[in-house]
């Protein structure tokens, strides 16, 4: 798609409900995928099933860092039988990950800072993966961080990374809803959640780089709670962080 229908696209998206986006984009490709990460954003999952006819053909994929909860990868497992879909658990090169543990050890990023574990152990399972596709869809939200993603986009070019033909479309369904919006929906429809959420914990990541949070906190205040605001993408959203400055 070209830049200028992308966002005329968007600006039309605003006030459109997730369901509607996603059985749009669905249509509108043949190679798509929703990349589940075992947190709130199975509400996609949910909300794309209601509009596919051959639930065979919807696409779900999520990448097992070695590093999630164990709650985190029962859930990923949950969702797989509660839906009767396939998710296409993704894992980083051995190789890579080897040589990171045996050079830096296994808690490099609590000095180095997160981005080379996350190279590593996300970013590139996540290439492979994007450049058999032409878009895929995710779950960010505006309110999930003041500093990086106050200004998602519904549909957009992902700057980051390239599909099976160059140029990578990224749709973000949920990016007007609220927290208190995805919660509303998960009750309304009995939709299974990652039972960390009842811990404390609102964003969900890896184990060692995700701690629940207090009252009034930010969710985001849960990541990588030793770095910068503005550094608190893992390279999936990378382009959030460009886009900061
Ligand atoms: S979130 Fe933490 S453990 Fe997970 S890949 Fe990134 S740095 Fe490594």
């Amino acid at each position: 798609m070209h830049s200028t229908a992308i966002e005329q696209q968007n600006q039309e998206w605003q006030s459109s409900h997730p369901k509607a986006i996603l059985k749009q984009a669905l249509s509108d490709h043949q190679a798509i995928a929703i990349s589940f990460s075992g947190a709130e954003d199975v509400v996609l999952i949910d909300l794309a099933l209601k509009v596919v006819t051959d639930k065979s053909q919807l696409q779900v994929f999520s990448l097992d860092t070695g590093r999630l909860h164990p709650e985190t990868l029962a859930f990923i497992d949950q969702v797989r039988q509660h839906y009767q879909i396939d998710i296409h658990v993704l894992y980083p090169q051995h190789q890579a990950v080897e040589q990171l543990v045996r050079e830096k050890g296994l808690f490099s990023f609590y000095q180095d800072g997160h981005k080379e574990c996350c190279s590593v152990r996300k970013i590139e399972p996540l290439r492979r993966k994007l450049s058999e596709l032409d878009a895929w869809i995710t779950g960010q939200r505006k309110d999930q961080s003041p500093s990086t993603r106050s200004q998602v986009a519904i549909i957009e070019q992902d700057s980051a990374f390239t599909g099976r033909n160059g140029p990578l479309v990224k749709y973000n369904p949920l990016a007007n809803w609220s927290s208190a919006d995805v919660w509303q929906y998960i009750r309304m429809f009995d939709v299974p959640f990652n039972p960390l959420h009842q811990q404390g914990f609102i964003s969900i990541g890896c184990q060692p780089c995700t701690r629940a949070v207090l009252p009034n906190q930010h969710e985001r205040e849960g990541r990588w709670w030793w770095e910068e605001g503005t550094q608190k993408e893992c390279g999936l959203h990378s382009g959030n962080v460009i886009a900061q400055g």
